[in-house]
């Protein structure tokens, strides 16, 4: 590999303020991303501009503002249905994020279709927000989770999932991407064989719709949510996507102003999806600042963010390697931008402490999948994650302190 890359994207580091900051003296290295992204200036612009100049609530009011305000926040749905490909601007629901709306589904969907004795299908690699709504359903319904394992690299073992979708299966809520192990799982073939089966299936994008190129009516999920705080988004603002069909079945799992078509104490009739869904005052600024994001994204390239991540993640995990005592966890067929490791027996909050003290931000711990660590039967990893803006320098400023931290700890 020569030296320097032809496809770094060191250059757009000054989109991002916080990049040049430091802590404890030392220039930042953030290795989070997986945790939440750092915003490039365009985000955090939006947000200023539309609360210094622009601010008014969405849907409700005849005047200039409110009008202006309801147009912003249509024509962000409409920038979040072309970058995630799906048909409809009314399939994109907004929400306050992934947990938000995994629970959405889980109380919508789980209200409409699951009974006692029937099967909701998890994975062992699933973040705690794709498990605890399920169980919570399940629960509630006298319902089963069932959960289809790994094998020792970290894909699922697809030879299982034939005999796991049964005729009580209801549903297989699948993440995209493991946020402990990196593994991108083949979702076509996992969707395509849950449909042949005929089970809907949730995909968790957390940490996949910043990765890669998404096109979710060639994938034929039912159902794709995303955080916009891990796609360079701001917090609290998130996307539910689901097909025209479903929105139009599922009942509404909030009530409240906006929702509604009409309200009497007798009856109340609803909104058509997507507003079915979006009860109450959303967050339309950080709904625009989401669609800011995902235009400053396109202006970049996703192929030329997802080629350098992969340069970039592969340069790391070599470069990791050459450590004495290097675990690393995570070596699926296909891989993302999120490396888990161990050294020898160092427990990783000594790594991550240590770590932090050279300026390096790293998550340590079992990064919400405690199923997921407990089956590795290990404390907890050091998660380094990568985002494009991250440089081959960050990677070996990485590599050095943990095995500096390796020596003084080891
Ligand atoms: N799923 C996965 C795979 C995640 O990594 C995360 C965030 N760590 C979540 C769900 C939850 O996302 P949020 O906290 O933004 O709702």
């Amino acid at each position: 590999m020569s030296s320097k890359s032809m496809v770094s994207l060191d250059h757009i580091r000054d989109d991002f303020p916080i990049l040049s900051r430091e802590v404890y003296g030392r220039p930042l290295v953030y290795l989070d991303n997986g945790a939440t992204t750092q915003k490039p200036k365009v985000v955090i612009d939006t947000l200023t501009r539309l609360y210094a100049g622009e601010n008014s609530n969405i849907h409700r009011g005849v005047h200039h503002l409110s009008e202006r305000m309801t147009t912003l926040y249509e024509e962000a749905r409409a920038t979040v249905r072309r970058f995630i490909g799906a048909a409809h601007d009314h399939e994109i629901v907004f929400t306050a994020g992934t947990t938000a709306a995994i629970n959405a589904v889980a109380f919508s969907f789980g209200e409409r279709y699951v009974k006692e004795g029937d099967e909701i299908l998890v994975t062992t690699m699933e973040h705690h927000a794709n498990i605890v709504p399920w169980q919570m359903l399940c629960q509630r319904k006298g319902a089963r989770l069932k959960v289809l394992p790994l094998d020792e690299r970290g894909d699922l073992r697809l030879d299982l999932l034939g005999e796991m979708l049964t005729s009580r299966t209801r549903l297989l809520a699948v993440t995209h991407v493991s946020n402990v192990l990196g593994t991108v799982n083949p979702l076509k073939e996992i969707i395509g064989r849950a449909h042949a089966a005929g089970v809907p299936v949730l995909v968790d994008g957390a940490q996949g719709v910043q990765h890669g190129i998404l096109n979710v009516q060639e994938l034929d999920c039912d159902f794709y949510v995303f955080s916009g705080h891990k796609i360079y988004g701001p917090t609290g603002i998130g996307v539910l996507y689901g097909k025209e069909r479903w929105l139009e079945e599922l009942p509404p799992y909030q009530g409240g102003g906006d929702m509604i078509r009409r309200v009497t104490f007798e009856k109340t009739t609803y909104q058509d999806p997507p507003l079915k869904f979006e009860a109450g005052t959303m967050h339309y600024v950080g709904a625009v600042a989401l669609a800011a994001a995902l235009d400053y994204l396109n202006g970049l390239g996703m192929e030329r963010i997802v080629t350098w991540e992969k340069e970039l993640t592969d340069y790391a995990l070599q470069r990791l390697e050459e450590i004495s005592g290097m675990r690393i966890f995570g070596r699926a067929r296909e891989r993302t931008s999120v490396i888990s490791f161990l050294v020898g027996e160092i427990h990783p909050y000594d790594m991550g402490m240590l770590l932090d003290k050279m300026g390096i931000a790293v998550r340590t711990g079992h990064h919400c999948a405690e199923p997921l660590i407990d089956s590795l039967g290990i404390p907890g990893t050091v998660r380094a994650s990568f985002a494009f803006y991250n440089t081959r320098e960050e990677a070996d400023r990485l590599a050095e302190a943990v095995g500096k931290a390796a020596k003084m700890l080891g």
